[in-house]
């Protein structure tokens, strides 16, 4: 049996646990990353791919889109190479009864530092030929297309350089906690190698499985689940990503993904973790919206459909909760499960929005240094990632996706 010996074990690799091994790096701490299966299902590659200005939250959740606002500042020049190409989104208004709520979000977005501005339909039409004639005005807002295949694999690279290692693959089989510290039992799948690994502290970083890898810890929450699908018409049919001047609703943004278009996502309530496919009545609602937007659209365009699955809580950070209303809170949650449940030395991170890893990872590495007594020095923190030496042979929205 193979053995390791670290400061911090992070339990997911999508993300959340790849940006917080690489910030403890940095920091001189030493950590393993632990990956059940291949990134196939993670959120972190099967979301919408919009980097968010901010914009889009304006108007109902403040905090929210501030710190949006200055994440995705952030991360233009962190992580440069990820974002696809830096064309301004546009919120379109198809109806004159559209300009009040374009007024309010000039207002809110003056706020959190975006001033947006009005494009005349002509010149809407002329960079988006497929889009209604039926638009009477579009806003420009600095939303971009993150691509995260290029993002999670330069961390896995850097990681790399760092000698963090990542156990892909990996599934948690024994787990105890004797003075003071961790033991881990694990099993990589391809070679049925059994490793220990021995921790200070572990951080839970598994996305919407975090309450099955809770409950090995002896923490038991009740989540409840949102499945959000995408749908993918393998033709290039926007340059840049198009939204609605309106309250969000499924099927609201229209996202181009290299040759091809993604749209969605859908928000249906269930009890599971696993991401589901898309049911009928979801790809439904993605046509009707989308054709508001898009001349001529329908069915028939869509060659197939992703689903990601995000955590539901509540404002005052609690689940179990009943989850139906799209405006409820988008952020991250940090965990400290020895304060809440009095399991010692377990942080649990659920990512918010993809927007928002740099600044969660940032709160979630200060909050481990505490535990383990480690300086906390940010300005350790600013550093920006080093593209892939090799591009990957997938994106978002691919129908095959492979082990990174
Ligand atoms: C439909 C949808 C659309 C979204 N669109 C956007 C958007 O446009 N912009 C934006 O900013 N954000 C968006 N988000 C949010 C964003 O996708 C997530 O916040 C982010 O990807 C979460 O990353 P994560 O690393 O926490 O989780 P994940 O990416 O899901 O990673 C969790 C990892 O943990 C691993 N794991 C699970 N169980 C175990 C175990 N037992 N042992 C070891 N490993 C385990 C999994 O294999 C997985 O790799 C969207 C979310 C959804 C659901």
């Amino acid at each position: 049996m193979k053995s390791y010996k670290v400061n911090v074990c992070v339990i997911g690799a999508g993300v959340t646990g790849l940006s917080i091994s690489l910030d403890l790096a940095k920091l001189g701490i030493s950590c393993i990353v632990v990956n059940q299966d291949t990134l196939n299902l993670a959120a972190s590659l099967n979301f919408a791919g919009v980097l968010h200005s901010g914009a889009r939250y304006a108007i109902t959740d403040f905090p929210l889109a501030k710190l949006c606002a200055e994440s995705s500042r952030a991360l233009l020049q962190k992580v440069p190479f990820a974002i696809v190409d830096r064309t301004k989104a546009y919120y379109i208004g198809t109806d004159i009864s559209h300009e009040s709520y374009a007024e309010d979000l000039i207002d809110s977005c003056q706020m959190i530092g975006i001033n947006p501005n009005y494009v005349a339909p002509e010149d809407v039409l002329k960079n988006e030929p497929h889009l209604t004639k039926d638009i009477k005005f579009a806003l420009e807002i600095p939303d971009y297309v993150l691509d995260p295949v290029i993002l999670l694999k330069a961390y896995i690279e850097q990681l790399e350089k760092q000698n963090v290692k990542i156990l892909k693959n990996t599934s948690l089989t024994g787990i105890s906690f004797t003075n003071e510290q961790w033991n881990i039992e694990v099993k990589e799948h391809q070679n049925e190698q059994l490793s220990i690994i021995k921790a200070d502290l572990v951080v839970v970083a598994a996305g919407a499985w975090s309450a099955d890898v809770l409950k090995l810890f002896g923490v038991n929450i009740l989540f409840r689940y949102i499945s959000g699908s995408m749908a993918v018409i393998p033709q290039k049919l926007v340059k840049r990503i198009i939204s609605f001047c309106e309250p969000s609703s499924s099927g609201d943004s229209i996202i181009p993904s290299y040759n091809s278009t993604l749209i969605g996502s859908t928000w249906r309530q269930q009890e599971i973790s696993v991401p589901t496919p898309a049911i009928f009545p979801e790809v439904k609602e993605i046509v009707h919206k989308a054709s508001q937007g898009l001349q001529d659209f329908n069915f028939n365009l869509i060659n197939h459909t992703y689903s990601a699955v995000r955590i539901a809580f509540d404002e005052n950070h609690m689940t179990g909760i009943d989850f139906i209303d799209r405006k409820k809170k988008r952020d991250y949650h940090i965990l400290d499960c020895e304060k809440l449940y009095s399991v010692k030395r377990l942080i649990s991170v659920f990512g918010g929005k993809f927007t928002l890893y740099n600044t969660m990872s940032k709160s979630a590495t200060h909050l481990v240094c505490d535990k383990i007594k480690a300086d906390f020095r940010e300005d350790l923190l600013e550093y920006n990632v080093s593209p892939p030496t090799q591009k990957p042979d997938f994106h978002l929205g691919s129908v095959e996706k492979h082990l990174l």
